[in-house]
């Protein structure tokens, strides 16, 4: 893939050990150990029972496509030299969680719902990774 140059993720200190992982190759969900529950975007609070009794576990990295569509034109120059964008929501495979991000790399623009994803961190404006998704190759 070429190189990116995208506006980056703001960092709040509910993300700050998700994003933190992520730039050493590892994705992290949260788990709430009252209620059992995986918890994805990062919070301070389950938000099935509201427990602050809250765990990062590391995802394997794989996953479903829940969803998915293409863009075609950008709203900033950063993501119109990047089009088309192959957005998705990314069911994991631990269970109750997903994750919006792109899929990327070969087979990208013919993926569809239900196709099996792994993710892949890729740099961004020189080093800050994103974890992007792509096909698994069966
Ligand atoms: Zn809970």
């Amino acid at each position: 893939m070429t190189e990116m140059k995208r506006p980056l993720p703001e960092v709040s200190p509910e993300s700050k050990p998700f994003w933190d992982a992520v730039q050493e190759d590892k994705l992290l969900i949260q788990h709430c150990n009252s209620c059992d529950t995986n918890i994805f975007y990062p919070r301070r609070l389950c938000p099935e029972c509201w427990s602050k009794d809250i765990s990062w576990i590391e995802a394997k990295g794989t996953g479903t496509i829940y969803s998915i569509t293409t863009t075609y034109l950008g709203t900033t120059s950063e993501f119109t030299k990047e089009l088309p964008i192959h957005v998705a929501y990314i069911e994991l495979d631990e269970g109750g969680v997903r994750m919006a991000s792109n899929i990327i790399g070969e087979g990208a623009e013919t993926a569809k719902i239900g196709d099996r994803v792994e993710v892949d961190f890729v740099k961004a404006n020189g080093d800050f990774k994103l974890p992007l998704f792509q096909l698994i190759k069966s």
